[in-house]
This record gives C-alpha cells, sequence and structure tokens, in this order.
C-alpha cells in the first residue's frame, strides 16, 4: 500500500521518526502553552512558557529541560495539534518561520515530500526513490481537483491541465530552487503525467500494454530529456546529473486536450565546462559516454584516444556512482533513434564532439626571439581538421597570422601564445555550443508538428534559483536577474488571486501589490538608459577604445552609485567589486573578465574557414559567422589579457552584433511575456542537505532556501491580510461550543450563524471579515478558539 507516502492520514500527534518532533497532543498543546525557540542545530525547537514578564519571556525548553529568558520576538507560537502535517501551509494558523518548518520537516520524515504553502507547492528532495511516481498514482490523480488529492506535482500537473481545457487558459509550471533540489526530477514527472493523460493513443480498453497507449509523438517526448541531458547535464560537487542549462518546455495541446506536438526553448549553456571543470567535476555526460560506448571501429573513424589524453577532461576519466558511461551511451543513442536522427546525425554529432576534445590538444609555444607564437607539433591540428573537414595549413595560419582590420585595411598579423591558446579555447566552446543549438533544433524539428494547430500549452520551466556563493560573476548577474523577474511574476500574480478572492467575497480591500517591491533592482540591472543599468553600461564599455573591467566598475558606480539596491564596497581588496541588494539577499559581484564575457569574441579568420567545410554538418553549424566579433588586436596595454578591445575592427560590426548580455535579456524578456500571459503554478524545490543523504534534513539550510525562493515572504505578505479563511458551516461546527446560546435551535443560514457566533465571541473587528461563503482570519486567531475549545 503506497498511499502512505502520500497522505499522513495523520491522526494529531502521528509518530514521525524524530521523536523530539513529534506532536504534543492537544491537552499538553494548550496547558504547557508550547512556543518554538531558537535552537543551533534543530533551527528551532519545543518549549513551554513558563511566566512573561513586560518583553521577556521565560521558557522550559521541552528536551533538556533547560530554562530560558528570551526576548519576546525570538518566540513564535506553536500550532495547535490538529494542523499537524497540513498539507498546506497557508491554512495554519499561526504563520511563523519556525511552524513552517516543522510542518516540511514532520511531512518530511514521514515521506511527505511536497506541500502546499498558498500559492507555492513545496518539495524536499528525498534522495530516495519512493513508490509515488508509478502509473497506478497518475492514475488516481487524473480527474481530481487539488484538493481532493494529497499535494503530490502530477496534482499540480492535473490542475493545469484541467484550467487549461476548461479556461481555454495557457498555463505555465515554473520549477526553480539551488542546483540537486530536483527541478529537473519534477520536470521530467510532469511530462511523464501530462504524455499518461494527454496522448491521443488511448489503447481503450485496460490492460493494453503501454506501447498501444503511448503514440509515437509521446514517446518521443519522454525522450527529449534523455538526450539533452546527455549534452546539456555533467557531474558536479553539488549533483551527479546537474543541468548546466536553463529551459522551456512548452507541449502543446488541441481543444480535445490532446497532445499535438511541444518545443523547448534553452537558456545559457555552461559552455566553458566543455574546456575546464573545477576539481571532481566533470564536463557534459556525451564525452564520456562517447569514449566510453562507441566500438573500436567508430573510435577509429572519430580519431578517439582515452580520456587522459585530453586536456579538455581536466581530472581525465571520473565515474559517476551507480552510472555505466557506456550504457548511457547505448540508451542515449537509442533515444536518438527515436527522436528520428539518423545515423549520419548522430556520427556528425559525436565526431564534432571529438573535434572539441582535439582543439584542447593544439599546443603552441613562444618563439625564441620576439613575442610570435608557433605550433611545433601540429598532430592534433591535423586530427581536428581532419574531423572538422578543413585544410591544416589554412587553419595553422588563421589561428597563427590572422588577417585583421586595422583602419580601412586588412593585414595579416602573427599573434602572441597567449591569444592562440585564448583563440583555440573560444572556438572549442563555441563549436560545442553551436552543436548544443544544433541538437534542441533538431528535438525540436521531431516534437513541432505543424499539421495539427495547438489550441493552448503547459509549458515547463527548469532554471536555476538565485545563487549567491562568496563572490559572483557575470553568469550569476544573468540568473538571479531572472529570478528576480521570476519573483516578481509570482507576487504580482498572488496580488491578483487575492484581490480576486477579497472582491469575489465582498471584503474590503487594502492589500498592495508586492510586486512592484521588485522593480527597483530589476531596473539597476535591465535599464536601457538615464541612468542606463549594468547590462546597459557593460554594452556600453565593451564598444569603448581602451575599456577595462575596472573601467567598467567605475562607471557602474559613477552611474548608479546611489541607487538602494546598488552597493560599492570602500576598498575592493581584491574581493567584491561591487554588491547588489537582490530579492534574495545582498549579493557580491566581481567584474573580472565580464567584458570578454560578454562580447564573446571568436577568431573570424578560424569561424569563416569552418563555415566553408567539406563536411556539411559543420558548415551547417557554423552559417552564422557575420554575427562573430573578432579578436580585436589594438592593445590599450592596460588589458593584460589576450584579447583588447578598441574602437577599430569591432564598430564596423556593431549594427549587426549582439553582446551575450543582449541576447540573454532578449529571450528572458520573450520568456516573461510568454509567461504572463499564462496561469502560472509555482514549484520550489528545496535540497535538505549538502551530503545527498536520505533522511536528513539541515534546518538552517532549509530556512534559507525558504527565505531565498520566497515561501517565507509569502507567509508574510498573507499575514497581512486574512489569511485563515473557513466555510460557515465548517466554523459552526467546530465553533460552536464556545457560544452555546448565541444561535436559535431553528434554521438559520450559514452566514447568519456565523456573524452571531462572531458577535458573541466579541472578537475584534480587525480579526476577521465575513465573505459570502467564508469567514477570513487574521493569523493566529484560530490557534486562540482552539485554546478555548480545549478549555471546555
Ligand atoms: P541542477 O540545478 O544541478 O540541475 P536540479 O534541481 O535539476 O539540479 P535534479 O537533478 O532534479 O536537481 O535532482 C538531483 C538528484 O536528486 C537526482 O539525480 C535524484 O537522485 C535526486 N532527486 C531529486 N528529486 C527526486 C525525487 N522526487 N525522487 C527521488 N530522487 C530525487
Ligand atoms: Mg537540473
Amino acid at each position: 500500500d503506497v498511499t502512505h507516502f502520500l497522505a499522513s492520514g495523520g491522526a494529531p500527534g502521528s509518530p514521525t521518526s524524530n521523536p523530539m518532533f513529534s506532536g504534543a497532543s492537544q491537552a499538553d498543546w494548550a496547558a504547557k502553552r508550547l512556543v518554538w525557540v531558537p535552537s543551533d542545530k534543530h533551527g528551532f525547537e519545543s518549549a513551554s512558557i513558563r511566566e512573561e514578564r513586560g518583553d521577556e519571556v521565560e521558557v522550559e525548553l521541552t528536551d533538556s529541560q533547560r530554562k530560558v529568558t528570551l526576548s519576546r520576538e525570538e518566540v513564535q507560537r506553536m500550532n495547535p495539534p490538529h494542523f499537524s502535517k497540513v498539507e498546506d501551509m497557508a491554512d495554519l494558523t499561526c504563520l511563523n518561520e519556525a511552524s513552517v518548518l516543522h510542518n516540511l520537516r514532520e511531512r518530511y520524515y514521514s515521506g511527505l515530500i511536497y506541500t502546499y504553502s498558498g500559492l507555492f507547492c513545496v518539495v524536499v528532495n528525498p534522495y530516495k526513490n519512493l513508490p509515488i511516481y508509478t502509473e497506478s498514482i497518475v492514475e488516481m490523480y487524473r480527474g481530481k481537483k487539488r484538493h481532493e488529492m494529497p499535494p503530490h506535482i502530477y496534482a499540480i500537473s492535473e490542475a493545469a491541465y484541467r484550467s487549461m481545457l476548461q479556461d481555454r487558459e495557457d498555463q505555465a509550471i515554473l520549477c526553480t530552487g539551488e542546483s540537486g533540489a530536483g527541478k529537473t526530477e519534477n520536470t521530467k514527472k510532469v511530462i511523464q503525467y501530462l504524455a499518461h493523460v494527454a496522448s491521443s493513443h488511448k489503447g481503450g480498453t485496460l490492460g493494453r500494454n503501454k506501447e498501444a497507449i503511448q503514440g509515437e509523438l509521446e514517446k518521443q517526448l519522454l525522450q527529449a530529456n534523455p538526450i539533452l541531458e546527455a549534452f546539456g547535464n555533467a557531474k558536479t560537487v553539488k549533483n551527479d546529473n546537474s543541468s548546466r542549462f536553463g529551459k522551456f518546455i512548452r507541449i502543446n495541446f488541441d481543444v480535445a486536450g490532446y497532445i499535438v506536438g511541444a518545443n523547448i526553448e534553452t537558456y545559457l549553456l555552461e559552455k566553458s565546462r566543455a574546456t575546464r571543470q573545477a576539481k571532481d567535476e566533470r564536463t557534459f555526460h556525451i564525452f564520456y559516454q562517447m569514449l566510453c560506448g562507441t566500438s573500436d571501429e567508430t573510435k577509429a573513424d572519430l580519431l578517439l584516444g582515452t580520456a587522459d589524453e585530453y586536456r579538455f577532461l581536466s581530472g581525465g576519466s571520473i565515474p559517476v556512482a551507480g552510472q555505466s558511461d557506456s550504457e548511457n551511451f547505448t540508451q542515449t543513442m537509442d533515444s536518438m533513434v527515436i527522436m528520428g536522427f539518423t545515423p549520419e546525425e548522430s556520427i556528425s554529432m559525436l565526431k564534432v564532439i571529438s573535434a572539441v576534445l582535439q582543439f584542447g590538444n593544439i599546443s603552441f609555444m613562444k618563439e625564441k626571439n620576439h613575442d610570435q607564437a608557433s605550433m611545433p607539433d601540429n598532430t592534433a591540428a591535423q586530427k581536428l581538421c581532419h574531423l572538422l573537414g578543413i585544410n591544416v595549413l589554412e587553419f595553422t595560419r588563421a589561428i597563427l597570422n590572422p588577417r585583421i582590420k586595422v583602419g580601412r585595411e586588412y593585414v595579416q598579423k602573427a599573434q602572441t601564445k597567449e591569444q592562440a591558446d585564448f583563440a583555440v579555447e573560444a572556438l572549442a566552446k563555441a563549436t560545442y555550443e553551436r552543436l548544443f543549438r544544433w541538437l534542441v533544433h533538431r528535438i525540436n524539428r521531431a516534437l513541432d508538428r505543424r499539421q495539427r494547430q495547438g489550441a493552448s500549452f503547459i509549458g515547463i520551466l527548469d532554471i536555476a534559483g538565485f545563487e549567491i556563493f562568496q563572490l559572483n560573476s557575470f553568469e550569476q548577474l544573468c540568473i538571479n536577474y531572472t529570478n528576480e523577474k521570476l519573483q516578481q511574476l509570482f507576487n504580482h500574480t498572488m496580488f491578483i488571486l487575492e484581490q480576486e478572492e477579497y472582491q469575489r467575497e465582498g471584503i474590503e480591500w487594502n492589500f498592495i501589490d508586492f510586486g512592484l517591491d521588485l522593480q527597483p533592482c530589476i531596473d539597476l540591472i535591465e535599464r536601457p538608459a538615464h541612468p542606463p543599468g549594468v547590462l546597459a553600461l557593460l554594452d556600453e564599455e565593451c564598444w569603448f577604445p581602451r575599456a577595462t573591467d575596472r573601467s567598467f566598475v567605475e562607471k557602474l558606480s559613477a552611474e548608479q552609485g546611489s541607487h538602494p539596491k546598488f552597493f560599492k564596497p570602500k576598498q575592493p581588496r581584491g574581493e567584491a567589486d561591487f554588491s547588489i541588494i537582490h530579492y534574495a539577499g545582498k549579493v557580491d559581484y566581481k567584474a573580472h573578465n565580464w567584458l570578454v564575457k560578454n562580447m564573446d569574441p571568436l577568431n573570424d579568420n578560424v569561424a569563416s574557414l569552418v563555415h566553408q567545410s567539406s563536411d556539411h554538418f559543420v558548415s551547417e553549424l557554423w552559417k552564422e559567422v557575420d554575427r562573430i566579433v573578432g579578436l580585436d588586436q589594438v592593445s590599450s596595454g592596460e588589458n593584460s589579457g589576450p584579447v583588447n578591445f578598441g574602437a577599430s575592427g569591432l564598430k564596423t560590426k556593431k549594427g549587426m552584433f549582439r553582446t551575450v548580455g543582449q541576447l540573454y535579456k532578449e529571450s528572458l524578456t520573450k520568456l516573461m511575456a510568454t509567461l504572463r500571459n499564462t496561469n502560472p503554478n509555482f514549484l520550489r524545490c528545496i535540497i535538505p542537505n549538502h551530503e545527498k543523504r536520505a533522511g536528513k534534513l539541515s534546518p538552517n539550510l532549509v530556512l534559507d532556501q525558504l527565505r531565498c525562493n520566497g515561501v517565507l515572504e509569502g507567509i508574510r505578505i498573507c499575514r497581512q491580510g486574512f489569511p485563515n479563511r473557513i466555510p460557515f458551516q465548517e466554523f459552526r461546527q467546530r465553533y460552536e461550543i464556545l457560544t452555546p446560546n448565541a444561535i436559535p435551535r431553528t434554521f438559520m443560514d450559514g452566514k447568519q450563524a456565523s456573524e452571531l457566533m462572531i458577535r458573541a465571541l466579541e472578537l475584534d473587528h480587525n480579526l476577521f471579515r465575513v465573505g459570502q461563503s467564508k469567514v477570513f482570519f487574521r493569523a493566529g486567531v484560530l490557534a486562540h478558539l482552539e485554546e478555548e475549545r480545549d478549555l471546555k
């Protein structure tokens, strides 16, 4: 029986695996006046109030029976036991951090990983396989309303699907969270669910095999992820299968609700991983899969060596626990067959990956009497050129002595070793990025069935949450900027929905749109002018002669120094150059290499060479060469790096060229426009510990995430309204005992009865509102009524 993995079936105080946190009985709770107090080890621990003295409270810790005195703010009220393991934390009457953590923890220890928190669904990574994703569970959720079933990603998927069909409104499911929190796993479950319930190939009778139930399109849709993961995921310190790109999968349905096609959009592939990896990390899975899984014959064709022969595989062959690279290779290839890739396409892709590795084995030397680079051994270059279908002499010349524009003339200019090394690495990264882009395009071609018009869609976003490392770079700025926008979307949605509910119930209205709070930070990043924001200033600086990362920081401070979300440390001591006060907290940025990262220059001589490759696949990858910004050799002498930006070569191309920041801003703007036209559903994924261990929840780690992802603030905002809502009937049933003579014995409608009861309870008007179908209460009022009920 798997149902206990879905619902606690929870009698109050049902046992959990951690005795310290088992729910107190109703009697205990009322008699001992139980509260939560801060604890280093557990986040919060249970205590009972002994004495209240002004702003101070003396409590006795339940566990150690030690007495401590705390200030009133440090003490958080505990919910009555009947709220134990509630499925929606917005129903808690004591809405505070401690109660939220306690509830998630109690549920987590009982194997209940999904919990609602108002508009959010929170999921804590179990780090073990729970029997909650089987087809019979899918069937259990099918056709059910959200409140009829325990919280689950299937409930969200079902709700999105039904509301798409009923309201004809496009839907979005947004998964965010830190690395390893479970975004991708949950994304796959949404697709699994939809492929199951919305397949146009119904077997009809039960018991038909799976093949009959799933049509070709659904099968292909399910294979998109394994392929994308092979090329876009990698083992990192945090996650053995970390997605190194963001994605938005859009599944299109016809009016009858059948899947008619899908489309994938990807964001910011971490292409630098193709050439360098941190200690104990790997490059993208496909590299190892190819090295382990190909036959000897294919290895010979692809000119493959072993993992430790490649400079771009920093750690050689690093195994992943529980995974076989060669078995996974077979699976990737099988998926590609199902997706309709031809054998030629697959082999062409592998060839390009082999070429990326060969780039790394080219080495340059500094010539004796001058700065010029030379290539004494061209074995690697020969292999590379063979794989890419280009001429090795032309390649060597393009790398060592490219033609560049000086003023109005083209001249050949010898490169230094640093410049040549830089060029080769940039080319390898660009090659891999273009391959990935081609792959996504190819998958879309298979999934995008234009012959049948889609009526509406469900989009699933799998993108990294706020990143706050000790020092942060351009990549973090982009991802934090994204999260700032997503959080704004959430806050705004919450505002609209609350507004609608209050209006429906005819309740006075004083809710604030907290989405507006995020605008200043968003402006600081994306504003084009008056004054320009971070991205615009970075672009401006990229076109400026003799600009450096340093001069960018100076300009930024000059333009935005007084912005309330901008912070410049007094003396940069080789640490942060500036900080931004993001929604999730203050983030320190270091501007090292930002100009280069934003321009992403390439040796355009080599690029046009590859563009003319004799290999059709390779030349296809490089067809957009005119959008490349070449390495500019005008040296300012200030920037010691291999690349310097100056006025000459770049200006001529300014019209066509777009910086990385611009491209990203454009794709984010497009994504947000799409999301704003959907009904969004938010899934907040939480990592329970950093050891990948099942059954362990580190309280402070979880609290930090709840803070960053807006769950706690959502609750704070909730508290400003009337978060607890009870239908009249239920209110009367549960609390009539408190007002024995308020309601006459004769029939009386719910609203009138509730009003009489409330009058008898002598509640302050500020604590409640009576709507059309429910009574609305401020947080904490119900706990108070519960206490009184216990005393009866
Ligand atoms: P990244 O940002 O690095 O891509 P992520 O949020 O996508 O991280 P996932 O790859 O989805 O994280 O999850 C990391 C690992 O945690 C999975 O490989 C799996 O082992 C485990 N995991 C996550 N969610 C679940 C789940 N619901 N059930 C079982 N295991 C899970
Ligand atoms: Mg992922």
